[in-house]
């Protein structure tokens, strides 16, 4: 199952550790200059050698922190074997992971189309669909997915996604919460769909902790997300959920509550 991610709305910055990286390839053709770097978790293909060995060690990095921010401990050695294939695209920036669920596939495959500029945030964001794929495996629906993942997503991505925001509060129009639940998948076009899940997951997290917003996505899938919101949250159904999301939404708007997730959530 493919997860498509949209960047669409980045902004173009310095990414300190890739202008180098950039400088190397410039003025040679591409194709000659492809770069692989592999270790015991990911096997790597970018633009460039210099490229290709920024990109394992960015991965590894992200591999260790993601891991310890949202699960609460590092994944097992040699568990999530991640391929990761960078297409220099100077004017695009998207991102894809599909996931090894079962076999024949074997890895996680990542494909990135994004500028030297906007890869950093773009790997960031599919790293965390990649961990998160080789702790829970399927068990996890997409707002989840995508509303964790947005915590990685640049400034420009957040800023497009408050002002959207803005506009359902002052037009009065709050997403509703089953269809959003429902989603099987959140096309990268889909801005309101990210934008939502990454509000829901900021509401769930400001609730309880990142253990709970996990087994409430599993539970959900598993049993229907009336009995998860109760046996999760003691919501009396979705309705209640929604009711309690849709109250805070309002608070947020007037800057009543925080704007980001409490980082450092942990399971165990
Ligand atoms: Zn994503």
């Amino acid at each position: 199952m493919a997860r498509l991610c949209s960047g669409a709305f980045r902004l173009v910055f310095l990414v300190v550790g890739t202008a180098g990286v950039w400088g190397a390839a410039s003025g040679r053709g591409e194709a000659q200059l492809r770069g692989l770097a592999a270790d015991g978790h990911f096997s790597i293909n970018a633009p460039n050698q210099a490229a290709a060995d920024w990109l394992l060690a960015e991965a590894q990095r992200l591999r260790r922190r993601l891991a310890l921010r949202w699960l609460g401990a590092p994944l097992p050695p040699g568990r999530g074997m991640t391929v990761i294939h960078w297409e220099l695209a100077p004017d695009h920036d998207e991102g894809t992971t599909s996931p090894a669920l079962a076999p024949p596939r074997r890895r996680h495959l990542v494909w990135l189309r994004t500028s030297p500029q906007r890869v950093r945030e773009t790997l960031a964001h599919e790293m965390v669909h990649v961990v998160l794929f080789t702790h829970f495996g399927n068990s996890l629906p997409v707002w989840l997915h995508e509303g964790v993942a947005a915590t990685e997503d640049d400034p420009a991505t957040r800023a497009k996604r408050e002002r959207i925001f803005a506009a359902w509060v002052q037009s009065g129009r709050l997403p509703r919460l089953g269809r959003l639940l429902a989603k099987g998948r959140i096309r990268p076009e889909e801005q309101q769909a990210y934008t939502a899940s990454a509000l829901l997951t900021e509401y769930l997290l400001a609730r309880a902790d990142a253990r709970r917003l996990f087994r409430f996505g599993q539970l959900g899938l598993e049993q229907g997300w009336d009995h998860a919101a109760q046996a999760v949250y003691g919501a009396k159904d979705i309705a209640a959920l929604e009711q309690d999301w849709h109250r805070w939404l309002r608070q947020r708007a007037h800057g009543a509550v925080a704007l980001r997730p409490r980082p450092g959530v942990r399971l165990r």
